[in-house]
């Protein structure tokens, strides 16, 4: 496994990517496709998008130069594959290898990991591990087989929770559970999801709906906040908060279920609790965009650097420019708000 090559090797670090603010990002997401199998109301219409062109996503080699170029240059600490959904990437296995692979510019491994809708992981879950990746988070909202395939359009209940045991029986732990509400179809199952979570040995994480999904369907009012899901789950379980905070550049808090050693459950508060002045994260579209936020406005262009024989250095220094540019926040309660062109299956979750 492993056997994608990301070209020439350098070794040249000059300076990590900092934004005016001083925020350092060292934890890369990468999408690797726009496309998906599923169609989750809260991120992409029923009908789908316009796919990015073959032609306009990077190949694997790509994927691998830039991720390279992000560990061994400019700081880059960990790597989560995400999409669209990524186990549509046919050569995920060996990218993971190929990254798994990478070490930092003081001889870290890299740490890697995967977001998953969780549709096929059951025939992968061991092929991934094998190639070294490190953890993985799958998306499951309802514990509900009809409700889920209301939320999203399609009947495929039962391949996810097989895709939850295979990574778990992979050693993909902990496996952690992505799960967002939506008011009025799954908001009463903070408190069965995280019961089932904890009698699995997932992490449950629970994520604020935030506008990317389809244009003008993001309402605030119809949010189920993060307060609302802490104050619904303090009434069933006695909630512990880690010691530091647990929040350190990662968006989630987290919080021990007493009488659940080593369990944790995470609220992802991105609209009403927002982490923006500890982001440490830095994008690449599946068309290689560099993204400085999800929420970014504009992006800028690798892969015209990478196809016009760009070297290493000169890519990052285009990566580096394009993160310092970030804005300092999201600006979600700005009365400007705009919501970005792309939505989050084609910015890469
Ligand atoms: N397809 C994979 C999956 O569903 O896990 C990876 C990509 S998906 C965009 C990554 C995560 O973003 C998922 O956990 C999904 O639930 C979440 N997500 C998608 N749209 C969202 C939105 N509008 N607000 C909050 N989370 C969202
Ligand atoms: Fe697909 Fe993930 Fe978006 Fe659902 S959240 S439509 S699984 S990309």
């Amino acid at each position: 496994m492993g056997a994608v090559s990301g070209g020439g090797a350098t070794s040249r670090p000059t300076g990590g990517l900092v934004d005016r603010y001083g925020r350092v990002a060292t934890d890369l997401r990468v999408s690797l496709t726009d496309r998906c199998n599923l169609r989750c109301t809260y991120c992409m219409p029923a009908e789908g998008l316009p796919w990015a062109p073959d032609d306009t996503v990077l190949t694997d080699a790509e994927v691998v130069r830039l991720v390279r170029i992000g560990v061994e240059l400019l700081g880059v600490r960990e790597v989560r594959f995400t999409g669209g959904e990524p186990l549509l990437r046919r050569g995920l296995e060996g990218i993971v290898g190929a990254t798994a692979a990478l070490r930092t510019a003081d001889d870290v491994p890299v740490r890697t990991a995967l977001t998953t809708n969780g549709l096929g992981l059951d025939k992968r879950a061991h092929a991934l591990a094998a190639a070294g990746l490190g953890r993985v988070n799958v998306s499951l909202d309802s514990l509900d087989p009809q409700r889920f395939a209301v939320i999203a359009r399609r009947d495929r209940h039962a391949d996810v929770l097989a895709g939850l045991a295979a990574a778990a029986a992979a050693g993909l732990a902990p496996v952690k559970v992505n799960a967002v509400l939506v008011r009025g179809v799954n908001d009463d199952e903070a408190v069965p999801l995280l019961t089932w979570a904890l009698a699995h040995g997932y992490h449950l994480r629970f994520i604020e709906q935030m506008p990317l999904g389809p244009h003008g369907s993001w309402r605030r009012e119809d949010l189920v906040t993060a307060r609302e899901i802490l104050d619904t789950l303090s009434a069933a379980f006695e909630l512990v908060a880690e010691p530091d905070g647990a929040r350190a550049g990662a968006p989630a808090e987290t919080w021990h279920v007493a009488g659940h050693p080593g369990a944790t459950v995470g609220v992802i508060g991105s609209v009403t609790r927002p982490f923006c002045g500890a982001c440490d994260r830095t994008r690449l579209t599946a068309d290689g965009q560099v993204r400085s936020c999800l929420f970014a406005r504009d992006e800028d262009d690798l892969r015209g650097l990478l196809r016009g024989g760009a070297d290493d250095d000169a890519v990052a220094d285009a990566w580096r420019a394009a993160m310092r540019g970030k804005a300092a926040g999201h600006g979600i309660d700005d009365p400007t708000f705009l919501q970005p062109a792309r939505t989050m299956s084609a910015i890469g979750g």
